[in-house]
């Protein structure tokens, strides 16, 4: 599974031991995940955690997932959602979302979810287009990197002013420093980093939790 870049086994061991509280069916849904093809996608346990306390501070109903995978984040996200909330997960995987649903039907919200099966970029110009603009209080961006500016860009006139937009895999396995990776997914998160730090349309916070996450806040 994935974890935080730098932190040395035993004290990752011990941060997990004393803090990380996955649900039965969260960590069950982990294990189904193992096996499968990219099981390395799938967020660590202490990085679903914080993303639950986020949505849990914003005070979240209305969440928007750009890369849903086998649906952990979305399940834990869902999770933290009040009982009316709202996720739209966007994906283009039938085979890999399919693992998730059973657990979000099991842990009794899959009501809340709302699965978008289609490129990401269409379903958010779909979703600009019906007037969701401004809608939403926070978004994960976990999908394919090369669209990452894309779905930033999206996000950001999709979450409210103060909505938060989380965006992982930002540190990506550390090639963002190493010169000699210029593919076109490194080179896309590297092109990312460097605009936000510039960009004062957002407040800016990068974790170095998981793979990297930025926390972006639209300012109002
Ligand atoms: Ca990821």
């Amino acid at each position: 599974m994935g974890r935080s870049i730098g932190l040395e086994d035993a004290l990752h061991d011990y941060l997990m031991d004393v803090s990380v509280r996955e649900a039965d069916v969260l960590a069950r849904l982990r294990d189904a995940t193992a096996t499968v093809r990219g099981a390395g996608m799938q967020i660590s346990a202490d990085q679903g955690a914080a993303m639950q306390m986020l949505v849990r501070l914003m005070g979240a109903k209305r969440h928007l997932e750009v890369g849903v995978y086998t649906g952990y984040s979305s399940l834990a996200v869902a999770l933290a959602l009040p009982g009316d909330g709202h996720i739209t997960a966007c994906d283009v995987s039938e085979e890999w979302t399919a693992i998730g649903v059973p657990f979000w039907r099991e842990a009794g919200v899959s009501d809340k979810i709302e699965l978008r099966l289609a490129p990401a970029l269409e379903t958010l110009d779909a979703l600009l287009a019906d007037g969701a603009a401004d809608s939403y209080d926070t978004a994960f961006i976990d999908a394919d990197k090369t669209n990452y500016d894309g779905y930033y860009e999206r996000a950001l006139k999709l979450v409210r002013p103060g909505g938060l937009i989380m965006i992982d895999n930002v540190l990506w396995g550390g090639s963002v420093i190493d010169q000699e990776k210029q593919d076109e997914d490194t080179t896309a998160i590297r092109a990312l980093n460097a605009k936000l730090k510039d960009d004062d349309r957002i407040d800016l916070c990068m974790l170095s939790i998981g793979d990297g996450l930025t926390l972006a806040r639209r300012r109002d």
